[in-house]
């Protein structure tokens, strides 16, 4: 079978991952991106691999990315810092604990392995650093965590390996489209033929879809983040709580990564002093922070700062992607609306994406990620606050 050239419009993990499936398979793939990789959210995120508190409709996804991660580093050649040391989600009052509880029944009974501990001393088994106030917790073993800019750039080597090109520091115009037939791309450097197109252009989405008549709607809050100096080993699991209002994990190399709740974005976006983008959180924002998990981990609030930064979500109306052809138009396939926890999906995702471009069966269905969905022209509202981040 002779496979189209594929343009893939952004190098994030979506865009990454979809470039390695498509690569591999023969297909000749030309990835750009305005910055470069891990520029935008893939680069901003906590990068929690969580199947616990995901969407039940995303759960098969989640659990197939769990099944790929453990291997990716062997498979691209290249660290992802991937640790599978679980998600402990807690509780701070007793409304939390009921909704804690709930979670837990009701994502034992699609087969998840969660566990609810309402004891301190059963939580500080596996987190001895988290605070005596705790009431209760959820427990996934098997969820973990990665270094975001290592895997998408252990992605972006292992696609160059099988032929990709990437092209940085080129922003993508518009989609060009004749008779119901993608034709390519238009971009600051010129034309790019293609016959297939994926945009997973996080944020960007839309900017480039509008101009043919298409929308996946949005809501674009920004998350505070706080980086801690590298600390001796004191937190191993993913810590989130049940509003979803902070979250932190420790990386690799011991710095704490903190992040708040999702908060309403000022609408600004800067360059860092390496031509990047960047988003500025405000100080309350910051302060919220470090107060709301300084009483999680009392271990943070003594910590010294390396760096603060915001990043921005791409939130549709029920918080799940959009991960199939845009209609109306052949050729030209949508990946976005990751809705702030697309990063531990991401190497499923990219299996997923491929198996759509190729036109195979994929194993996992799709119907919740529909372009025409219901859900996604129904008036936007809260999304539920377990699946967001973290
Ligand atoms: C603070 C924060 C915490 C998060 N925590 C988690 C977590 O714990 N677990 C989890 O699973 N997820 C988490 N997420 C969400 C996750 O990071 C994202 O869902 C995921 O990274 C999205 O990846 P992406 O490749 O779809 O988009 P992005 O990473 O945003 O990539 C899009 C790329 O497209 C490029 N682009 C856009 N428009 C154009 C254009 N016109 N031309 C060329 N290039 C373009 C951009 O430069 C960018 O590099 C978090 C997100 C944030 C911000």
């Amino acid at each position: 079978m002779t496979l189209p050239d594929i343009a893939i419009v952004g190098a994030g993990i979506t865009g990454c991952s979809a470039a390695y499936r498509l690569a591999k398979a023969g297909a000749k793939v030309t990835v750009i991106d305005s910055y470069g990789p891990a520029a935008m959210a893939s680069g901003w995120t906590l990068a929690g691999v969580r199947q616990s508190g995901r969407d039940p409709a995303e759960l098969p996804l989640a659990q197939r990315a769990v099944a790929l991660w453990p291997d990716l580093e062997a498979e691209l050649g290249a660290p992802t810092d991937y640790r599978r040391n679980g998600n402990l989600r807690l509780a701070r009052t007793p409304a939390e604990v009921e909704t804690i509880r709930q979670l837990v029944a009701d994502q034992r009974a699609l087969g998840l392995d969660l566990t609810f501990l309402d004891d301190i001393a059963a939580i500080r088994e596996i987190a001895p650093a988290v605070s005596g106030d705790v009431l209760a917790a959820s427990f996934c073993p098997t969820d973990g965590h990665a270094d975001p800019v290592a895997s998408v750039g252990a992605f972006v080597a292992a696609a160059e390996r099988h032929g990709a090109v990437f092209r940085f520091g080129e922003k993508v115009e518009a989609v060009e489209v004749a008779g119901g037939r993608l034709q390519g791309l238009r971009t600051t450097a010129g034309r790019l033929p293609a016959g297939l197109c994926v945009l997973a252009p996080g944020i960007g989405i839309n900017a480039l879809l509008q101009p043919l008549g298409l929308t996946v709607p949005l809501r674009i809050p920004m998350v505070t983040v706080i980086q801690s100096v590298p600390l001796p080993p004191l937190l191993a699991p993913v810590l989130g709580v049940a509003s979803a209002d902070c979250a932190a994990r420790q990386q690799v190399d011991g710095c704490l990564r903190v992040t708040s709740g999702a908060e309403a974005w000022h609408g600004e976006i800067g360059e860092t002093e390496d031509g990047r983008p960047k988003v500025e959180p405000t100080t309350a924002s910051v302060k919220r922070t470090i107060d709301l998990v300084g009483a999680l981990l009392p271990d943070f609030a003594e910590a010294r700062v390396r760096r603060i930064w915001a990043g921005l979500l791409d939130l549709t109306p029920d918080a799940l992607p959009v991960i199939d052809f845009a209609p109306g138009i052949d050729g030209l396939i949508v990946a976005a609306g990751f809705s702030g926890h697309g990063f531990g999906i991401g190497p499923a995702t990219g299996e997923m994406i491929c198996d759509l471009a190729l036109g195979r069966q994929s194993p996992l269905s799709r119907e919740a990620f529909a372009f025409g969905r219901a859900a996604l022209s129904a008036p936007a509202a809260e999304p539920a606050a377990l699946t967001l981040h973290g």
